[in-house]
């Protein structure tokens, strides 16, 4: 297979950035001994294919209601159709399909999505990308659900899913080796009230016509919650926006994963998670984009950038990690996870413009093309 010797400004292998290296690239995107090639000097920076490690490609925009708030933002997503619940799949596969072509020439090549339909482990696929299809299964008086082929099923969170199944879900992850599961959770103050049998939700789900009968309140936060549980084990855990000091320790001391979703807390709750406490405390972070409904766009590299924006003492070496390697340990954990799906070997990214990491996370950053073109294409 004939190999390209490239010089870009640098080289970020997913932990740790390389100045001005020479890779010897194949025209498959992967690396070759780059010996006696005469080499090519290309302005820009590589690096593995990025990682979104929670998103909703079925979910739409959905209108800005007019005040901030989780329970405004639902009922606005709700009003405007914008969520699988039933019915027609294809209404919503076929703009996951776009959304994950437009996320893969974006530089994504590894997806954690929550699924409503079970069907976007194809979408995933037929986009060029690797992968997970989060099952998602709503229903606080629901203790079980069929499990989907090529999915794996996840609650949605403390208020709106079973206790039983939410353990289900864990014990799933300990028993096949550890696939990672995950759920939304500390996104909205009204999770913790829920648990203590107050504010809004105990209302809301029995208007749904949700039976509460069974369900007792535990009198704990919700992460404490998760822990009685599950132990977190396997866990990635979505937002934690009120997540307080304790609760970030025992995250810790269980080595779970917090997932970020920065630009969708501010949309949604005008809020941020404490992400120096989560640094501090030594906890996995990853980054998603969540989705379109509180995003304005699927972008990894935009999301980082608004991170570093609301926390501008995090390094660009930190940032860049949650986006490559932690998000794909997130998705792989100790079990077989991502490295049995079909092209799971990450391709590699180039990004041209920036002369260093810090440029790289400025804002949105363009063009991008994957090396396997850049081999058999003009990189300059
Ligand atoms: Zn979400």
């Amino acid at each position: 297979m004939p190999v390209r010797a490239i010089r870009p400004r640098w080289y970020w292998d997913g932990r740790e950035a390389h100045s001005a290296p020479v890779l010897g690239i194949t025209a498959g995107g992967q690396f070759e001994d780059p010996s006696g090639l005469p080499v090519e000097d290309v302005d820009g920076i590589v690096l593995p294919g990025l990682v979104n490690a929670h998103t909703h490609l079925e979910v739409g925009p959905a209108p800005r209601p007019d005040q901030r708030g989780f329970l405004p933002w639902l009922r606005a997503l709700q009003a405007a159709g914008g969520a699988y619940t039933g019915g027609d799949p294809e209404r919503f596969l076929g703009p996951a399909r776009s959304r994950a072509a437009q996320m893969h020439a974006a530089g994504t090549a590894v997806v954690g999505d929550i699924s409503n339909t079970g069907l976007t482990a194809a979408v995933i696929r037929e986009a060029g990308m690797t992968g997970l299809c989060f099952h998602e299964r709503i229903g606080i008086d629901v203790p079980t659900h069929p499990v989907l082929p090529d999915t794996i099923p996840v609650p949605h969170a403390v208020y709106s899913t079973h206790p039983d199944w939410i353990s289900e879900c864990a014990d799933r992850s300990v028993s096949s080796d550890l696939t990672p599961w995950c759920i939304h959770v500390d996104e909205d103050p009204f999770e913790a009230e829920f648990l203590r049998g107050e504010g809004p939700w105990p209302g809301i789900l029995r208007a749904f016509g949700r039976d509460l009968a069974d369900f007792r309140y535990p009198h704990l936060t919700p992460v404490a919650y998760l822990d009685v549980q599950t132990r977190l084990r396997g866990a990635i855990l979505v937002h934690c926006v009120c997540t307080g000091p304790a609760d970030l320790d025992l995250i810790a001391s269980r080595n779970a994963t917090i997932c970020l979703c920065v630009r969708s807390n501010l949309w949604i709750g005008g809020r941020l998670p404490d992400v120096q406490g989560m640094v501090d405390r030594g906890v996995r972070l990853v980054v998603g984009t969540d989705s379109l409904a509180s995003s304005p766009d699927l972008d990894v590299l935009a999301e980082l950038a608004a991170i570093r924006k609301a926390v501008p003492t995090l390094s660009a070496e930190r940032l860049l990690r949650m986006a490559t390697s932690s998000g794909f340990d997130a998705l792989t954990l100790a079990g077989d996870g991502l490295r049995s799906r079909p092209n799971a070997a990450a391709p590699l990214l180039l990004v041209r413009g920036p002369t260093d990491l810090d440029e790289l996370l400025n804002g949105t950053v363009w063009p991008r093309s994957w090396l396997g073109t850049l081999a058999s294409g003009d990189p300059t």
